[in-house]
């Protein structure tokens, strides 16, 4: 089997799906082959990088030189990138090959992906559920077998909701353990670049490539000062009461929870009922956060540095500023940009932003003394299986409900992982949640491997 077999193949499945699917929302196909190529000659060279042959797919949030990313948005039409997101370049400095840029919700907004400018993708499971979202089209993409890896972005879930939805895995690391250097930004302080695949063992691989110190994010923090902080061989496993019993949960993904509990006893696993009792603070603290740092970080898109400019007629700056964001973003964005506005203004600061900055830390601290006491935190990924399409969109907190088990991780800023539970009465897959502790990711992915 050469590189260009293996491009083939999947540029095979990526032509008889893609078009209904809605996945990818373009794709490189002399580039990938073209690559290949090379990359077949530098086998024979025995000069070929650590990850040769694997074929990716990337959110259109990431940047890779010369190409597009919309970030799922009219308002970067045309926007091409002088440089790649640190996390792309150290898969193509190993020789791996960029098939092409996924759909998503716009600016990672959205649990559903049907908040992408360029529509919704469908779950290849059944075409008439949403894939999840944000990285809808990431983990369709591994679904439907159109590339080997994607790589996506989790702000609150966006890795790790639309892989259950997609019978998938998806692993978002540790806040500061990949670089976010080249990822459009959504909620800076949340977001995170992490892998989406069929195996444990490819998201291992594709983790320890993209990890490690950047010059270009400081956040991201050099390894050596955390890793040996706890043994890797923990056997107590902890979940919420108040998530497992929560009123949301489907009947048969808790069944489902519950015997994967089971089956992790007779493996030597202690599990642990604790009780957290910020449950319902947790999604009234993402959304105040996230929307404050997205009405920050999307000031940029003024239609002068950037994409989409109105052709309308305008007064003065002010008014094109107005036309073009008026013209460009889409409703949920829009939404979130006055949320995040309002929140942040001088007189409802101290009672939104200040107090929700006060509950995430004790959020944060919270769950950190579970983790020291207990060596992982399990959930269902998510109360319910893939919707219908159109089945939230009208109710947006019927929509944000659906993140409930899924933020914790980012608010705390823990490593996370989505590895399938099975399917539910209507054949649609189901997804179990492993949290760890701060860079405990190696610990966390021997766990899953034990389910799987
Ligand atoms: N659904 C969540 C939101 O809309 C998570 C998004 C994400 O992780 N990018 O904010």
């Amino acid at each position: 089997l050469t590189c260009v077999d293996i491009v083939k193949y999947y540029l095979s499945q990526i032509e008889a799906h893609n078009s209904k699917l809605n996945a990818f929302l373009e794709v490189y196909a002399s580039e990938a082959l073209e690559k290949a190529e090379q990359i077949d000659l530098k086998f024979q060279a025995g000069t070929a990088g650590e990850l040769a042959g694997l074929v990716i797919g990337i959110k259109d949030l990431l940047c890779f030189e010369d190409h597009h990313s919309y970030a799922g948005s009219k308002i970067l039409h045309s926007f091409k990138s002088t440089f790649s997101a640190t996390a792309v370049q150290r898969l193509l400095d190993q020789d791996a090959i960029v098939i092409g840029r996924q759909n998503c919700d716009e600016f990672g907004m959205g649990s559903t992906n049907e908040n992408s400018a360029f529509g919704p993708v469908l779950n290849f499971k059944n075409t008439a559920h949403v894939a999840g979202g944000s990285s809808g089209g990431s983990a369709v993409a591994v679904q439907a077998n159109m590339c080997h890896i994607s790589l996506g972005t989790d702000t609150g879930g966006s890795i790790r909701m639309p892989a259950a939805f997609c019978g998938v895995m998806g692993l978002k690391p540790t806040y500061g353990r990949v670089s976010r250097w080249g990822l459009i930004a959504y909620a800076s302080s949340f977001d995170t670049i992490g892998p989406m695949a069929r195996h444990v063992d490819d998201l291992a691989l594709v983790l320890k490539y993209i990890a490690g110190a950047d010059g270009q994010d400081s956040t991201v923090i050099s390894m050596s000062e955390f890793s040996d902080k706890k043994p890797s061989t923990g056997k107590r496993i902890a979940y919420i009461k108040e998530m497992a019993e929560h009123p949301s949960l489907q009947a048969d993904i808790k069944i489902a929870f519950f015997e994967r509990l089971e089956q992790l006893k007779t493996k030597g696993y202690e599990i642990i009922p604790v009780d957290f009792p910020f449950v319902d603070a947790l999604l009234p603290t993402y959304y105040i956060l996230t929307t404050a740092e997205a009405s920050s970080n999307l000031s940029r898109f003024d239609g002068v540095k950037f994409g989409h400019r109105t052709s309308v007629a305008t007064k003065d700056l002010l008014d094109m500023y107005k036309k073009t964001r008026d013209e460009a973003f889409g409703e949920e964005v829009k939404r979130r940009i006055m949320l995040g506005t309002f929140v942040l203004s001088a007189d409802y600061y101290d009672a939104y932003y200040t107090k929700a900055q006060k509950v995430r830390r004790l959020i944060k601290e919270f769950t950190q003394g579970l983790l020291v006491e207990n060596d992982f935190l399990v959930s269902p990924t998510t109360s319910a299986t893939a919707y219908r399409l159109g089945e939230k969109t009208l109710d947006p907190l019927q929509m944000y409900l659906g993140d409930l088990f899924t933020v914790q991780a980012n608010v705390a800023g823990l490593p996370a992982i989505s590895i399938p539970m099975g399917e539910d009465t209507q054949s649609m897959p189901m997804g179990f949640q492993i949290m760890a502790d701060v860079f405990q990711e190696e610990a966390m992915l021997n766990l899953a491997k034990e389910l799987v």
